[in-house]
């Protein structure tokens, strides 16, 4: 397997190639390129995309627990949730020098 800086390995690939060219002629049209099929890998784009709806995702399911066990939580001060996000952020970035050093 070689390692390509800009794509992240899906943990299960999926079932089909996303790309119809790829389907349609049986074999990857990334085949002999930089770029792997998008069968097992995703790019950066979209493995932060897939994260932010994951985090929502995890946010709604959260708050959807607060609500039915009758907890309410007063929204955070503006503020606060910049620095929410500030330290979320350096954690991400954190986790990808560590992943650009590693190569995991
Ligand atoms: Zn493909």
């Amino acid at each position: 397997m070689t390692f390509h800086p800009d794509w992240f390995e899906l943990d299960h690939p999926l079932p089909r190639c996303p790309r119809s060219r790829c389907r349609r002629e049986q074999t990857c049209c990334n085949a002999g390129t930089d770029a792997p099929c998008l069968r097992t890998h995703e790019s950066r784009d979209a493995m932060y995309f897939r994260m932010a709806a994951e985090l929502r995702a995890f946010t709604a399911a959260s708050l959807a627990r607060d609500a039915a066990a009758g907890v309410s939580r007063a929204p955070l001060p503006p503020y606060e949730v910049e620095l929410r996000l500030k330290a979320f952020k350096e954690a991400l970035e954190a986790r990808e020098r560590e992943f650009e050093r590693t190569g995991r």
